[in-house]
C-alpha cells in the first residue's frame, strides 16, 4: 500500500468517478464522509443493510433497511455491486444507484468495509480507494466507547474486527491513499 499523492490524471475526466472509502468502525469515517460530501457535492451511495436502524438513522438516507429475505433477493437478482457479512448483518451496495450517479457524471462515494472494497477493486480497479485509519489502538478504543451505543460484547467484537480489518486492508494492497484521522479538519 502506498501513500501516493492525488493524481487526477490517473482517472478519466469525463463521466463519473468512484471513490471507495473504508476504515474500521469508530474511526470517524461517517463524519469525514458527510463533510466531504457536503463540501464537494459528491453523491453518497446509500447501502442496503439487514441491521436495525440506530437512533437518528433515516431509512433511504443512512441505509436502506430491509429484512434478510429482501436482501437475499437482491443478491439472487445480481442487484448488488458488492456485499458482505459484517457482525452477522448483511451490507451491500445497490449497483443501480452507483450506475445512475456515475452516468450523470458524478463523483460517487461508497463507504464500505474492506471485504466489499476488495470486491469493487476486482470489478472496477480504476476506482480510487481510500483507507481511514485511527492514530493508534487506544484512540480507537476511546472512540468506540465514546459512541455509547455499544454493549461490552459488541465493543470487544468491534475492536477485534477493527484490528483485523486494518491488517487485511494493509495486506490487500488495493488502497491508493491512507488518511490517518488524527485531526478531523486535516482528514477531511
Ligand atoms: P455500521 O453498522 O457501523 O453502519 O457499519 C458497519 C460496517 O459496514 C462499516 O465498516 C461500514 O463501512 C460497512 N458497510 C456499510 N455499508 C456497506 C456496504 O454497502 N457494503 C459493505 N461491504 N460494507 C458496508
Amino acid at each position: 500500500m502506498s501513500n501516493r499523492q492525488d493524481n487526477p490524471g490517473s482517472q478519466p475526466s469525463a463521466g463519473g468517478k468512484l471513490v471507495v472509502v473504508s476504515g474500521p468502525s469508530g474511526v470517524g469515517k461517517s463524519t469525514i464522509n458527510r463533510e466531504v460530501i457536503r463540501r464537494s457535492g459528491a453523491a453518497f451511495s446509500t447501502s442496503a443493510t439487514t441491521r436495525s436502524p440506530r437512533d437518528g438513522e433515516v431509512d433511504g438516507r443512512d441505509y436502506y433497511f430491509m429484512d434478510r429475505p429482501a436482501f437475499e433477493r437482491m443478491i439472487e437478482r445480481n442487484e448488488l455491486l458488492e456485499w458482505a457479512d459484517v457482525f452477522g448483518n448483511l451490507y451491500g451496495t445497490p449497483a443501480a444507484v452507483v450506475r445512475e450517479a456515475m452516468a450523470g457524471g458524478k463523483v460517487v462515494l461508497l463507504e464500505i468495509d474492506v471485504q466489499g472494497a476488495m470486491q469493487v477493486h476486482e470489478k472496477l480497479p480504476e476506482a480510487t480507494f481510500v483507507l481511514i485509519a485511527p492514530p493508534d489502538d487506544e484512540e480507537l478504543r476511546r472512540r468506540l466507547t465514546g459512541r455509547g451505543t455499544e454493549s461490552d460484547e459488541s465493543l470487544q467484537r468491534r475492536l477485534g474486527k477493527a484490528r483485523s480489518e486494518l491488517e487485511t486492508a494493509r495486506d490487500s494492497g488495493i488502497y491508493d491513499h491512507v488518511v490517518i484521522n488524527n485531526d478531523l479538519e486535516t482528514a477531511i
